[in-house]
């Protein structure tokens, strides 16, 4: 599953691809992607609109149209978009076929069929699920103030809260170890029981691993010709802790240990993370 770092790679992808296009005939082949909506209104809304601009919530991508419209889209596990040539034949799984007035298609493919579509008309107020969502990670509204307070009110182990994206974005089960790893801070510790000095290195350390997933590309292979790639084959990426059991730590050579939080695997370091 694509995290907020990888997302961001593809939103720059198709920001570059079809920012300016306009789109000519959207289909929708598959329902439940977009379940809100007819076909026939679907293709409504979305005929020769222009894409104004691509950009993000959380891991929503967000197409500006310049009606006004946004169209939101939600990769989950296995979604991509590939962008086609007239001659090319359509991938599998290819669920949404969006026609460019560049003559090229932008096709939305989805193996296991997770991923959704919606289409809201007021920018300013867009459908819940976005409206609950945590500040941005790497904006200025996501504060230390915002952060510690958040922590305060919570009563939960820090690997849950980390993980909840209406009270901190950005960090999937990934990033979520790598930053307590980084703080040094143990996933199990409940939220409001960490000291403010601690509380900001974790601050700290969320901003530090996602910029740096940022700034590294992504460990992703996005590329938006390529039909038959995936979005969620990991290329080979060098892990503090995340995948480590068992291995030394880097900082101390203690073994790593994996336990399961909330049916998902913690890595950690016991001597490390207090
Ligand atoms: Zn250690």
């Amino acid at each position: 599953m694509p995290e907020l770092p990888e997302v961001e790679h593809v939103v720059r992808a198709l920001s570059s691809l079809v920012t300016g296009r306009r789109i000519i005939a959207a289909e929708l082949n598959l329902k439940r992607i977009a379940p809100g909506i007819s076909r026939p209104a679907f293709n409504r809304q979305l005929q020769n609109a222009l894409i104004t601009g691509v950009g993000r919530r959380g891991k929503y991508i967000l197409f500006q149209l310049e009606s006004g419209h946004v169209l939101t889209t939600h990769l989950r596990m296995t979604g991509k978009f590939v962008s086609l040539t007239t001659d090319e034949s359509l991938p599998p799984y290819a669920h949404v076929v969006f026609y460019l007035d560049d003559e090229r298609r932008l096709v939305f493919c989805d193996m296991r069929q997770f991923g959704r579509m919606q289409i809201f008309k007021d920018p300013l107020r867009p459908p819940k699920e976005l409206q609950t969502l945590a500040p941005e990670p790497l904006s200025d509204d996501f504060t230390e103030e915002y952060f510690l307070d958040t922590l305060s009110r919570s009563r939960r182990p820090l690997k849950h809260l980390l993980l909840d994206q209406t009270r901190v974005l950005g960090l999937g089960n990934i990033y979520a170890v790598e930053a307590l790893f980084l703080a040094g801070i143990s996933p199990v510790k409940a939220a409001n029981t960490l000291s403010k000095p601690r509380a900001r290195k974790l601050y700290q350390a969320i901003r530090d691993v996602l910029q740096e997933a940022i700034d590294a590309g992504s460990t992703l292979r996005i590329d938006l010709a390529d039909g038959n790639g995936s979005y969620f084959e990991r290329s080979e990426r060098f892990w503090r802790v995340y995948e480590c059991e068992g291995e030394p730590c880097v900082k101390c050579g203690m073994r790593i240990r994996r336990i399961v939080q909330g049916g998902r695997s913690t890595y950690f370091c016991r001597r490390c993370q207090r």
